[in-house]
Formats: structure tokens, sequence, C-alpha cells
């Protein structure tokens, strides 16, 4: 991999990463539940585009499907997280593999989702710096599908497994083709509960950069689910990164799970033993009894700005429960920091 030419956002990316904490988008997923959308706008029959994929399945909940029927509305809230401050924005193809959408019966569906993704996400971002000239970054954002490769479902059978790590690779490569046919500057593999989803990942970015001649940057961001500092597959923050380092990413770091005060001890740790750019962007806090986030931006914000104090993140967002309005704290609460200088290791001898 490392033959190949780099795609020019790596320069870019990496010399912005000295000079300021970049600014990751917010969630997705609260934006598109306020648009309070019915069946028929999921698939586009009612307003909005038809898919010209066809499934027997309801579509309703399957986010990533309004690339192709609701790119205006997609569209308009990538549009707003750039203006709130985002440099850099992730594309709404957490699910767009085959292995996600097969719950909506449309496998077939999975490139364009992934290229339109992309683009919409572009789109969206030319609008921005055409006001302000900034410059903006797609991430192609691949999710962990609903599948784990190491570990059971089924606790009668240990030795079971709902997914081997080929049609992970198989499915994670097609849905990078298509994230970068679609312009993605870079990839970002989120969510990571089973580091060896991850790693299937990282082995279809491999294979999908030598095949397009080219190197895109890639971040890697896990998930620590509980209080004992663990991935679900079992790993400390520390083992995470000796587990993915090999891919070089741009960045390591985390996401989503129980909020930014508890993740705080585990970015620290990362950041400790990561020779590369480090990104955190948590929830907003815990999920009330309904399943909703109520922190607000303030309070999300002072308490990232606490991570940045501590020398501790090169990019900074926000997962389940933000919005544009939390991004924008975010952003403001970080300008005056530094960014984190990542670690120098001495050459092994
Ligand atoms: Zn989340």
């Amino acid at each position: 991999m490392s033959q190949l030419p780099a795609h020019p956002a790596t320069a870019q990316l990496t010399a912005l990463a000295h000079e300021k904490i970049l600014i990751l988008d917010g969630a997705m997923g609260t934006q598109i539940q306020q648009l309070g959308l019915s069946e028929d706008d999921f698939t586009g029959h009612g307003s909005g585009h038809v898919c010209r994929h066809h499934s027997d399945h309801p579509q309703k909940g399957n986010n990533d499907l309004l690339i192709l029927t609701q790119p205006e509305a997609l569209e308009e809230i990538h549009f707003n997280y750039a203006m709130a401050g985002a440099d850099i924005a992730e594309t709404n193809t957490f699910s767009a593999t085959t292995i996600a959408q097969a719950d909506y019966g449309l496998q077939a569906a999975v490139h364009d989702l992934n290229e339109q993704g992309a683009r919409v996400v572009r789109r969206a971002l030319d609008r921005a710096t055409a006001i302000d000239g900034k410059p903006r970054f797609v991430a192609g954002a691949v999710g962990p599908t609903n599948r784990t490769a190491s570990l059971s479902p089924d606790v009668n059978d240990p030795g079971y497994r709902a997914v081997t790590f080929d049609d992970l690779r198989i499915a994670y490569g097609q849905q990078v083709h298509g994230l970068i046919a679609g312009g993605a500057d870079l990839i970002l593999i989120e969510t990571i509960f089973d580091t060896l989803n991850a790693k299937a990942a990282i082995f279809a970015c491999i294979e999908a950069f030598a095949e397009h001649g080219q190197r895109l940057p890639i971040m890697i961001s896990g998930t620590i689910t509980d209080a004992s500092g663990r991935t679900l597959s079992g790993q400390t923050p520390t083992a995470f990164w000796h587990s993915v380092s090999h891919a070089r990413p741009f960045t390591v770091g985390l996401n989503c799970a129980l909020g930014a005060a508890a993740m705080r001890p585990h970015m620290a740790e990362l950041a400790g033993v990561a020779d590369t750019f480090t990104c955190a962007y948590p929830n907003a806090g815990l999920p009330n009894a309904f399943g909703e986030y109520d922190e607000g931006p303030d309070d999300t914000a002072r308490q990232v700005a606490e991570f940045a104090r501590e020398g501790l993140v090169n990019v900074v967002g926000g997962c389940c429960g933000t919005t544009p309005d939390h991004i924008r704290a975010i952003a403001d609460a970080l300008a005056g920091f530094a960014p984190r200088q990542p670690r120098k290791f001495e050459a092994a001898a």
C-alpha cells in the first residue's frame, strides 16, 4: 500500500491537523428523525425520488436509503454541519453494506448508496466553502454492520459465527469502491465493537486503494460500551491500537457509547500510545428512559474542551444525539486550544 501515491487530501489534512484541532460533524439520526418522514418518504413514493432498486421490505428507518430518495434534505443536514464548523463531514452510509442492507432487501442498492452518499456530502461542503473559503473533506463512513466476526450470537453454540472475515471483506470492498467512486477524501471506519470486523474493513480499503491506484487517509474509531473500559470483543484501548496500527491510520480514536465524561480516560490511554493523530466524537451524554439524548450543546462542548486542554485530541465531533448546535459549540470551545502533538516513537533497533 505504501507504494501507492497518496490522495491529495492526505497532505492537506495532515498540514491542517498540525495547525488546529479539526472539527468532525455530528449525528445524522437525530436530524433525520426531526424530518418526521413516512414510509412513502423513505421509498420516495410520497415526496422525493423513487429508488430504482426494488424491495418488498418496509423501508421506514432505512436512513441510508434517503441518499437516493431524499438527497436534498440530506444535503441540507450536511450543509448545516459544515456551516456549524465541521471541517470533515461523514457520509450517511453507516449501514450501506450488503450485510446491513439485507434487513431491507436492498443489497443491490449498495454501490449507488455509497457513490451518491459521497456526492451529496461533496455538494453540501462545496456550497459551504463557496461562502467562507474553508477547505472541507468528505469522510466515507463505514459502519460495523449488524454482525460480529469474533463472537457467537448464540450462547448455546460459542463456535458459531453469523459472518466471516471474507464476508465482511467483500461487503466492505463494495462499500469502499462506491465511496471512492463518489469522491470521498478519506475513509472513516467507525463504531468498532469487534476489532475483527474493523480488520476486514481495513483489508478491504487496502485492496480498493490498490485497484484505484491511490491511497486515501483512513480514520479508525472504536467504541467502548461498558464500564470495564473494553470493546465488545474484549480489548483495552491500547490493545485496540496495536491491532489496527499496521493500517498507519490518519487518526485512531473513539466514538459513540457513554458520552464524553466516560470516554475521557480511554481517550487519554489511546493518546498515550498512538503515534498518529487522535479523534473523539462522543454521544451527547447518556440516553434518557426514552432513548433520547438531552445533554445540551454547551454541556457537551465543555467536556470535550477538557480533552483539548489535556492535549488528547486532534479531531473532535459528535455522535448520537448531537446536532449542528453541538458542533458549533464544540468548534467555539476548542478554537483557542492547540492540537495534540502525536507521540514520536524511537525507531526499533
Ligand atoms: Zn453514537
